[in-house]
């Protein structure tokens, strides 16, 4: 595995390479955990390059104390990336990506609105910046993204259409711990209490999957479990026809998001052989509103 800085680099390894390869990309903020890691192998398994990023992008960033503290580990994250079949890492400085005179934004609507947004003012233009940019210089043909930051696969999916770009985008499941918990950089700023009262999200998250197939009110099945944490949003959300209950909320310190695809919790128990699959709007719940928040 090679690692390389300025983006004329990582063009010249690419452009030794051919015009042959699938070149698979995974963007990624680093402090790397089993959720990098299965999108590291799923893009490893389809294509012939695999090139990963790691970014600590400050323009996603509302609270300059928030990006100062996000975890770094470079060394660790290197080793990781070549044990999981990194071909290229590429590790720019703040300055390679948006050197003194950069003026130029991507600001992406209709997904990009609400929910994280509400929170995090100019968080997704600093996201759908940055994977522009990104996705110019590695040119992949397959992006790799995760189901654990589900928002933002919809604007990077948005941003991909409206603006023409040839790649294909894979959203690889949310990776979690043995008790439920969503793999995060950011869990380690959990104190052991807070790991513990954490887990009401994973458990928020079922119950509101029960309730969307009993026909009970997600939302309010979801908050049941989350009291004592402060809470930024519980919604059900429509990404791309897809119901999708997501969550953010605080503990301690530390702002978790985590979601499930509520489709997806029907099937296999509740479409034995035979039976249709009953759609969201059959199921009397209004999930063609694209976000309900309580
Ligand atoms: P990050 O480094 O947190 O910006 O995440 C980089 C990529 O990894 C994004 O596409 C995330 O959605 C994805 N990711 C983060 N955590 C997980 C997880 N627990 N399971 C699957 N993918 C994840």
């Amino acid at each position: 595995m090679k690692a390389l800085r300025t983006p004329a680099d990582l063009r010249q390894a690419l452009e030794s390479l051919g015009r042959g390869p699938i070149i698979g990309f995974v963007p990624t903020m680093g402090a790397f955990h089993d959720g990098h890691v299965a999108l590291f192998r799923a893009a490893r398994q389809e294509c012939d390059v695999v090139v990963a990023s790691v970014f600590v992008n400050p323009s996603q960033f509302s609270d300059p104390a928030d990006f100062a503290a996000y975890p770094r580990d470079r060394s660790r994250d290197e080793g990781v990336a070549a044990a999981s079949g990194i071909d290229l890492l590429f590790v720019p400085s703040v300055d390679d990506m948006y050197p003194p005179g950069h003026a130029t934004w991507v600001d992406v609507q209709g997904p990009a609105r609400g929910l994280e947004s509400d929170f995090r003012p100019g968080h997704f233009r600093g996201v759908a910046t940055i994977c522009a940019k990104l996705f110019d210089i590695v040119r992949p043909d397959v992006v790799f993204l995760g189901q654990k930051d589900a928002q933002q696969v919809a604007v990077i999916k948005q941003l991909v259409r409206d603006l023409n770009l040839d790649l294909a985008i894979r959203v690889i499941p949310t990776v979690r711990a043995a008790d439920g918990l969503a793999l995060s950089s950011r869990n380690v700023g959990l104190s052991a209490d807070d790991r513990t009262r954490a887990l009401a999200l994973p458990r928020a998250l079922a119950a509101g999957q029960a309730a969307y197939l009993e026909g009970r009110d997600v939302v309010a099945a979801a908050r049941a479990e989350l009291a004592g944490l402060e809470i930024d949003y519980v919604a059900v959300a429509d990404f791309e026809g897809q119901p999708t209950l997501a969550i953010a909320a605080r503990v301690g310190a530390t702002r978790l998001i985590d979601n499930v695809p509520l489709e997806a919790s029907r099937e296999p128990h509740e479409t034995p052989a035979g039976d249709r699959v009953v759609s969201s709007k059959e199921s009397g719940h209004d999930q063609q509103a694209a976000f309900r928040r309580t």
